[in-house]
């Protein structure tokens, strides 16, 4: 299997993945204004303030949107297509951008129950993956 590009860990995101890489989903919550944020920055995406704090997130959330990716983006996702690009809302607000397991494209319905799964895909990165809620356990 070619190796798939993964994600470049820096100073703004690298509480986030060492969450994910022990089980946990990290949500930016503002102290200041009370807005919930997902991929990590240095600032509120809302008031702009600093004093933002990471909390562990359910993992739970529904289908907002999602597209099925038949034509692999590059040479490295071959071996996946087809697979389901979801944009998951989690319960806590934020959106977040990720890919469905365990669910042919054709059974995936908008408002659909979701919960995250911790994909490891490297000794520094475990990528947040979601499938159906109630699905039963695969590792
Ligand atoms: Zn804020």
């Amino acid at each position: 299997m070619t190796a798939r590009p993964l994600p470049p860990i820096d100073d703004d995101t690298r509480a986030y993945w060492a969450g994910l890489a022990r089980g946990e989903l990290l949500l930016q919550h503002c102290r200041d204004c009370g807005h919930v944020q997902v991929y990590q920055r240095a600032l509120c995406g809302r008031c702009l303030g600093a004093r933002v704090e990471h909390r562990p997130a359910s993992g739970r959330g529904r289908v907002y949107s999602f597209s099925t990716v038949h034509r692999a983006p590059s040479a490295e996702f071959k071996e996946d297509v087809p697979y389901t690009v979801v944009l998951v809302e989690l319960v806590e607000g934020p959106r977040m951008i990720s890919t469905l397991v365990d669910a042919p494209p054709e059974t995936v319905r908008i408002g659909q129950a979701v919960e995250i799964v911790y994909d490891r895909v490297s000794p520094e990165i475990t990528l947040p993956r979601f499938r159906r809620a109630g699905a039963s356990m695969t590792s």
